[in-house]
């Protein structure tokens, strides 16, 4: 990723990977903590690597290796289908590439 936003909402776009949509100046600007996303799909979050926001449709790999399709939803739409629950194959990835500790007793320590 070799892209930014200036002060005035201009995308400087380097290598061409950055936002498809540029933005109007005048826009409202809803930024996302790309660290906090975490896809649903079969009753689990999941944890992925990003470093831009992925475009509808877009596919991505999950850290525990499954791909899907990017959509977007609220947030309040989050459980309507059940909570769901941590995906352990992508916690004992993003664990260990972290270098944090997979305690005996984390259900991430049944996946290794
Ligand atoms: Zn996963």
């Amino acid at each position: 990723m070799n892209w930014h936003r200036t002060f005035d909402g201009r995308i400087v776009d380097t290598e061409g990977n950055g936002p498809i949509d540029d933005a109007d100046p005048g826009d409202a600007q809803i930024y996302l903590d790309l660290s906090a996303v975490r896809p649903v799909f079969d009753g689990r979050w999941h944890r992925v690597q990003l470093d831009r926001v992925p475009t509808t449709g877009e596919r991505l790999t999950m850290l525990c290796g499954r791909e899907k399709a990017v959509s977007f939803a609220d947030a309040a739409e989050r459980a309507a289908f059940g909570v769901p629950t941590c995906c352990y194959e992508c916690d004992v990835v993003y664990r260990r590439s972290s270098g944090i500790e997979i305690r005996s007793g984390r259900p991430a320590a049944r996946e290794r």
